[in-house]
Parts: C-alpha cells; structure tokens; sequence
C-alpha cells in the first residue's frame, strides 16, 4: 500500500509552485488532500484535477492564510470531507524583496501575517483534530538561517521565527506522538523566485550546485517527513538549498 495510504493532508497555498507540487506528492503517496489558495481558483481546480486524474481525492477551498476565520473554516470542512485532519503543512508564503528602509510598514505586516502568524493561525486550529502520528511542517527557507543576499529584512526574519517555531511546538506536542518540522528551501523555480532574471544569478552563485532546485525537490522532502520513516525527526529544520548554506 502506499505510504500516506488513509491519511489526509492540508496544504496552504497550493494552487502553484511548491505548494502544488507538494500537493500532488502527497496524494500520489496515498493521503487526500485539502489546498487553499486565495486568487488562483483555475490554477487550484487544475491541481484538484490532476490529482483526481491520477486515481487521488482533493479538494480546493479559497483561504487566505492571514484571515483566521477562512483558514479555520477551511480545516473544518478538510475534517468533514475526509473524515479527519493527520498532516498541516504550511506552505502559504510571500516575499516583498527591497531595501528595508524602502518597505512600507504595511508591507512589513503582509509579510508578518502571511509568513508568520499564518503559521500560528493555521496550526493552532489544526492541531484540535491533529491525532497521534499527525505531522505538522512549515516551509521555511534557507534564508531563516543564513543570508547571503539583502532586500529581504522581513522575510528572512519571518522565516527565522518558523524555525523557533518548530522548535518550540516539537516540545510541546512531542508526547502526543506528533512531529513539527521546518523544510528550509533554496533557490526553487516558482512565479516567487523565477529562475531567469537578474534577481536570480547571485542566489546561483551562492549555491554549492550552481543551479536553482525544482519544486519536487521541496515535495520530496516534505513526502519523507510526512510519512512513517521519518517518525523520529522531531524539532528540525531540513535544507534543501543545493548548498546555499554550506
Ligand atoms: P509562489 O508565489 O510561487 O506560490 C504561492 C502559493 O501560495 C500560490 O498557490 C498562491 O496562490 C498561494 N498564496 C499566496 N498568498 C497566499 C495567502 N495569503 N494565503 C493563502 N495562499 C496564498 O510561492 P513559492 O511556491 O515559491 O513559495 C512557497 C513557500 O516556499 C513560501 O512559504 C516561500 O516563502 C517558500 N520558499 C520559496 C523559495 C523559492 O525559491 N521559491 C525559497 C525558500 C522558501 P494564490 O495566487 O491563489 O493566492
């Protein structure tokens, strides 16, 4: 049986990039799968379809990641569709690269609210249906540990707090049998981080491959820590930044 096999998994911000590919990972290792999204209702029934194409059950529910209510209505109906909630993963993330002193304080708190209390917002209400062996990841990013380029203050440090994020919930959820991960991707091809472009030679020159990662490079990592090998990483944070850190 595969992997994921009567498991089902919500994945924030999956209508594209690595969010889609992790979506469509997920359901091919066995689990149903739940995406939000908030402009691309297309590109979310295009991914719904193809997992349904390939055999899998999906649904697609629009949700921003920084309204509370949408997302907890979102879990809600994941949990009476499929019966169940086992794997959060947060993916939904933004980025507004420029100087920090040219970033407005409203940009600041996109950002925040998105990449940060998105997080809290989504996991907090996940986790009351969350049973013994559930998997809670949030897409990080290599920057949350190292930087190596300026123009992205906020992000960084918004990808930083997942980190002690998952640090700190792996404590508190460790006796429940449930694990916290935090998968800190590099340079990955999406419409965030297009691999063409002026913005993208020096994340290249500052990897140890020489190239930018492809999203299932992200979904094959977070298909490991979501499935039953990995029940014995707890609290970490996993790079996949073809060396960016190294
Ligand atoms: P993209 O911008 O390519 O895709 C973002 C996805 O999230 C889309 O499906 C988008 O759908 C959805 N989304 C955007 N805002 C929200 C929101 N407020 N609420 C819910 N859904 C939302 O991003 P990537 O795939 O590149 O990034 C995914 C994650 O990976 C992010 O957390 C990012 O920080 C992280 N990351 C990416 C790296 C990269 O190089 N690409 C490197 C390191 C980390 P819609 O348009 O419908 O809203």
């Amino acid at each position: 049986t595969a992997k994921l096999e009567g498991k089902t998994a919500l994945v924030t911000g999956a209508s594209r990039g690595i969010g889609a590919a992790i979506a469509k990972r997920l359901a091919a290792d066995g689990a149903r799968v739940a995406i939000t999204y908030t402009r691309g209702a297309d590109a979310a029934a295009e991914v719904v379809r193809a997992i349904e194409g390939a055999g899998g059950r999906a649904i697609a529910v629009r949700a921003d990641a920084a309204d509370a209510a949408a997302v907890r209505a979102a879990i809600d109906r994941t949990v009476t569709t499929f019966g169940g909630l086992d794997i959060l993963v947060n993916n939904a993330g933004t980025a507004i690269p420029k100087p920090f002193e040219e970033t407005t304080l409203e940009e600041i708190d996109r950002v925040v609210d998105i990449n940060l209390r998105g997080v809290f917002i989504a996991t907090h209400a996940a986790l009351r249906h969350i049973p013994q062996g559930g998997r809670i990841i949030t897409i990080g990013s290599c920057v949350g540990e190292r930087m190596g380029t300026p123009g992205l203050v906020a992000y960084s440090a918004t990808k930083g707090a997942v980190k002690m994020f998952t640090q700190g919930l792996a404590r508190e959820v460790g006796p429940r049998g449930i694990t916290v991960n935090n998968v800190q991707p590099g340079p990955i091809d999406t419409d965030l981080n297009p691999a063409a472009g002026s913005w993208a030679d020096p994340q290249i020159a500052n990897t140890a491959l020489k190239r930018y990662g492809h999203v299932d490079d992200i979904a094959a990592m977070v298909a490991f820590v979501a499935g039953p090998e990995a029940g014995y990483i707890t609290g970490a944070s996993l790079t996949v930044d073809g060396g960016t850190n190294a």
